[in-house]
């Protein structure tokens, strides 16, 4: 049997020294199974969004304001390392405080040392003003740097044997800063190098996800959300036999539960539903996390955190049958929709190629497109080089576009063969104003661009139209029954 198992925690899973210490027990309970476990973690909650705040606003010459942001930060690690040494101490001795740690010490002090590192890199930012993505990925990189050498030494007080590793000696990438391509030979090369006889001398690796580095050595991230994509790129260099993404939900709900409180838990989802999940905006997992699992057919199990519990939602490689269309319903937003429409280029061929050169030119990945005789209509997400990519094809057509849409995606496996779906889609969306419309060609998703400020309503209503009738095979329905919500 493989006892490797890759358990990653999100943000909101080590939000606070509680958060923390629940996370202990959770990873000290595989142990007691007898599982060998390599640790992902995230920065603590808020964290990354407060990094990237704090080098905006160097950027911007407020070094105050910037240096502010990093003290308040300072100041949350600093009590959060203080209440995970004494916590137990204190409730039972007060005085327990005053008490010299030498350990305690040793923590704040390199603490210390990473937070002046940091404002080190904002001062010098605020007098250049210039941040660049190299730039920016060294400072957020600080939030996965800290929080996992913390969390090390959490777990190790918790009687884990555990081991700080650092991820940039293992995860490596190439540099393209914020969004960095893994290199997955070398990343396997050194993962067992550095991480795999830890495990055989019963250590318990802990790393930051979301970060990694160049072959050089300057520190890269692996985009927002990164953490997930770092736990299945250790999974499949190691060879798990399983990935755990601990989160603050039960698992893969219908549809996200900030949305529609209603959504109900998916009990087992293929990875090709997963993946078109992901990849449609379902924040609960990265687009990234499937591929490296499929590769190595590793089963990859979402799990809540507060509740474990839980059964969570597993991922496997064949789907179980449903007798809904519909697993879950993602929304992407932040969308623009581009319109290119040329009636001199009526017919010609390499028309298309010479429109999906220009997206290629600036590396500008596209969601959905729908084409007619003259015109094609192409959905990406919102981002600075639009100006350069529509200056680009008013070369070849006229070229609009209009922000701030979504895409609302609803992705299951039995679709396929089944009549009168659209139908029933479009029926319960009649209110709604729907821009483009698709049947993705995996034939397991199948998607419409609305406003943004309409999808939400689009999301509760198709949800009341599809899962009203939910199929026990697949969905949890003893939540509805107990008036359970997916976060307990
Ligand atoms: P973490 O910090 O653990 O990586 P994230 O915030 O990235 O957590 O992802 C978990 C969140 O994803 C949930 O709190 C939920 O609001 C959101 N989410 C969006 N779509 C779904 C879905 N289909 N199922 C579950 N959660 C979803
Ligand atoms: N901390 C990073 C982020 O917030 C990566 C992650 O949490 O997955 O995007
Ligand atoms: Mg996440």
């Amino acid at each position: 049997m493989n006892r490797l198992v890759v358990m990653k925690f999100g943000g909101t899973s080590v939000e606070d020294a509680a958060a923390i210490l629940r996370t202990a027990q959770i990873v000290a309970g595989r142990v007691a199974k007898g599982l060998e476990p390599v640790v992902v973690v995230s920065a603590m909650a808020k964290v990354t969004d407060l990094l990237l705040s704090a080098a905006a606003t160097a950027a911007k010459g407020d070094r105050a304001s910037a240096l502010a942001i990093t003290e308040r930060l300072r100041i949350r690690h600093h009590d959060t390392a203080t209440q995970l040494a004494l916590g137990r101490e204190l409730r039972e001795d007060p005085l327990a405080a005053t008490r010299s740690d030498s350990e305690l010490t040793a923590t704040h002090a390199w603490m210390e040392k990473e937070f002046d590192g940091l404002e080190e890199i904002l001062r010098g930012l605020a007098v250049v003003g210039e941040l660049t993505p190299r730039i920016s990925d060294m400072i957020v990189s600080y939030g996965e740097r800290i929080s996992s050498r913390m969390i090390t030494e959490a777990f190790t007080r918790c009687g884990l044997n555990a081991v700080y590793v650092d991820a940039r000696q293992c995860i490596i990438t190439d540099a393209q800063y914020g969004k960095a391509i893994p290199q997955d030979a070398l990343i396997e090369r050194r993962l067992k190098e550095q991480v795999v006889p830890l495990l055989a001398e019963g250590r318990v690796p802990v790393m930051g996800g979301f970060i990694g580095s160049t072959e050089q050595g300057v520190t890269t991230t692996l985009g927002r959300g990164g953490s997930d994509f770092t736990a299945a790129l250790v999974g499949g260099g190691i060879d798990a036999g399983a990935i755990e993404i601990w989160t603050d939900v039960n698992g893969i709900m219908t549809a996200d539960p900030r949305v529609c409180p209603d959504a109900l838990r998916v009990k087992t989802i293929s990875f090709e539903e997963a993946a078109e999940l992901a990849y449609f905006g379902a924040k609960v997992l990265h687009p990234a996390t499937i591929l490296p699992a499929v590769k190595k057919n590793i089963s990859v199990h979402v799990l809540n955190s507060r509740n474990p519990e839980n059964s969570g939602t597993r991922i496997t490689a064949l789907a179980t049958h449903c007798r809904s269309p519909f697993k879950s319903i993602a929304v992407k937003k932040r969308l623009t929709i581009m319109d290119v429409v040329a009636s001199r280029m009526l017919m010609s061929h390499g028309y298309l190629k010479a429109i999906f050169d220009v997206f290629d030119k600036h590396k500008c990945p596209i969601d959905m497109v729908s084409t007619s005789e003259v015109s094609v209509s192409i959905s990406l997400d919102s981002n600075e080089k639009l100006p350069a990519v529509a200056a680009d094809l008013s070369k070849l057509a006229d070229v609009k576009y209009e922000g701030r849409k979504a895409l609302v995606c609803m992705v299951g496996e039995n679709i396929r063969g089944q009549n009168g779906i659209a139908a029933r889609v479009f029926q319960s969306v009649r209110h709604v104003n729907l821009r483009m419309i698709s049947q993705g060609a995996s034939e397991i998703n199948m998607s419409f661009m609305v406003e943004e400020d309409d999808a939400d309503e689009a999301v509760r209503s198709l949800h009341a139209e599809f899962f009203s009738d939910p199929d026990p095979a697949v969905f949890d329905l003893e939540a509805i029954r107990q008036g359970v919500g997916s976060r307990e």
